[in-house]
């Protein structure tokens, strides 16, 4: 085939939004993938010939099941429940699991797509997947959560396992919700394997796996700046979420020398123009993993913070923005305040947290700007780690973890600056360099299989 005969990139987003109908996250994943992988691949024919991005955007396997529970008061309640298995070609399905009300087929296979590029990028051996349901763990008692995520793994079991898919956790699945689901699990195959990663440290958990994706985002946000002899000591820095991956972005912010302004929840955001330092940030964690309370709380806590209820934070003006919440919460007018108020790089801690039209304003200002599937890969990073001591039965030192932690998100952002550069541009374009590096590597592979 000539490569003028091949479909051009409307044609081909067309044809994912018509197969995929009513799954608009997972289109809106595909399309920011695509706009430059069909400029990369135009004159290299066996990526045609071989229909490789048809193939990586089409999911290996999409399993739904239902989950029964029993609540406290003795109510039966039915949930729906995912693994979304993407592309297995460099390794065994890796991504977390999500338990939030808004989870749908279409947000799984969003986060099943972004997560094979993430993977690849890591430089590990690891394939992409994603699940979860739609459930939401808030107001549940712990028993409540216990007795889902029995329910959730009595079916997730038979499709997983340490060389086949390898769950983690992710919004609404920290360490209590991976502990219940390991339990279960083990209780269901009698093996004990690595079958899960965000493990507690006394059962094969890895040291800094809670801290990781946070730390790894502000690494690369980082590592940017230095491209530029610029550095975070002494910025002010806006971010959103105040979950395990805000949190923890919050911390190495602080240890580098910057100013934490905000941090949000689904209800509203803090502003703190003192700055939310290591022990406010303590508190924070108390709050929502202990108390499980809200992000409002706070402002009755520090005096001279307020929280400003149903809004975002990207009004209030800083030098840096991390948004670490979840999908599509910056918005095209969002970033164009960002840019109006000179903030000078973004570092995506969440998934795809901003829409097409705020990448596409980020990129047009040619400010530093780093998508989720480079700058929150720490996370999936410290997880494969964690599955290869798994497999050795042993455990690597703190130091050492963090000395691969930080080597890894550099190797990441090497790649990203490889492939990243564009024509009549200053600076590297992140999104590009990190589509192509992470594509090439997952296509290779899928050559070398033939037509599988
Ligand atoms: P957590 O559940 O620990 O925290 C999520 C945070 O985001 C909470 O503050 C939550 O507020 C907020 N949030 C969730 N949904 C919404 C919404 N619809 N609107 C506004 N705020 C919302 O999750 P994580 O910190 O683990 O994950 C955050 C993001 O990072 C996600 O996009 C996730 O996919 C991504 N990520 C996480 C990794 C990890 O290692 N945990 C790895 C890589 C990416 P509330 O409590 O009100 O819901």
């Amino acid at each position: 085939m000539a490569v003028s005969d091949h479909v051009d990139l409307g044609g081909f987003i067309e044809g994912v939004r018509r197969r995929n109908p009513g799954q608009p996250e997972f289109a809106q994943a595909v399309q920011e993938v695509a706009e430059d992988i069909f400029d990369f691949i135009q004159d290299k024919e066996q990526y045609h010939r071989y229909q490789i991005l048809r193939r990586i955007a089409e999911p290996d396997r999409v399993i739904s099941f239902r989950v029964c529970w029993e609540d406290d008061k003795g109510n039966i309640r039915v949930q729906r429940g995912w693994r979304v298995q993407n592309n297995n070609s460099i390794g065994p399905y890796k991504g977390g699991i999500r338990f939030h009300p808004s989870v749908t087929e279409s947000v799984l296979k969003f986060l099943a797509f972004e997560q094979t590029f993430k993977n690849a990028l890591t430089g590990l051996p690891m394939g992409g997947g994603k699940g979860g349901a739609n459930f939401n763990p808030k107001g549940k008692s712990d028993n409540e959560v216990m007795r889902f995520c029995q329910s959730f793994m009595n079916e997730l079991y038979r499709y997983i396992g340490a060389d086949i898919d390898v769950p983690a956790g992710d919004i609404g699945v920290g360490g209590r919700e991976i502990g219940y689901m390991f339990g279960q699990y083990k209780r269901l195959t009698n093996e004990f394997t690595g079958v899960l990663t965000g493990k507690g440290l006394e059962y094969g958990g890895s040291l800094i796996r809670t801290e990781a994706t946070g730390y790894g985002a502000v690494y690369f946000l980082r590592n940017m700046l230095a491209t530029q002899k610029n550095s975070i000591e002494g910025k002010t820095v806006v971010i959103s979420g105040s979950g395990n991956v805000a949190t923890h972005a919050a911390e190495k912010i602080n240890q580098l020398g910057g100013k934490v302004l905000t941090l949000s929840d689904s209800e509203g955001f803090i502003h703190d123009p003192a700055g939310i330092d290591q022990e406010k940030v303590n508190w924070i964690k108390d709050l929502k993993n202990k108390r499980r309370g809200r992000i409002s709380e706070y402002a009755k806590e520090f005096k001279g913070s307020e929280f400003v209820a149903g809004k975002t934070p990207w009004g209030v003006v800083c030098d840096l923005a991390l948004p670490c919440a979840t999908q599509n919460e910056l918005t095209g007018d969002d970033a164009r305040t960002l840019v109006k108020n000179g903030c000078i790089a973004v570092s995506e801690g969440a998934n795809m947290p901003t829409t097409l039209e705020g990448v596409h304003v980020f990129k047009d200002a040619q400010i530093l700007f780093a998508p989720g599937k480079a700058a929150n890969a720490g996370g999936v990073s410290v997880s494969g780690l964690e599955m290869s001591q798994n497999s050795a039965r042993i455990s690597w030192k703190e130091e050492e973890l963090q000395r691969l932690l930080e080597d890894i998100m550099a190797g990441i952002h090497a790649s990203c600056v490889e492939y990243g550069g564009r024509a009549g541009s200053k600076v590297t374009d992140y999104v590009r360099g990190a589509n192509i590096a992470g594509f090439k590597k997952v296509a290779d592979a899928m050559l070398a299989f033939g037509v599988v």
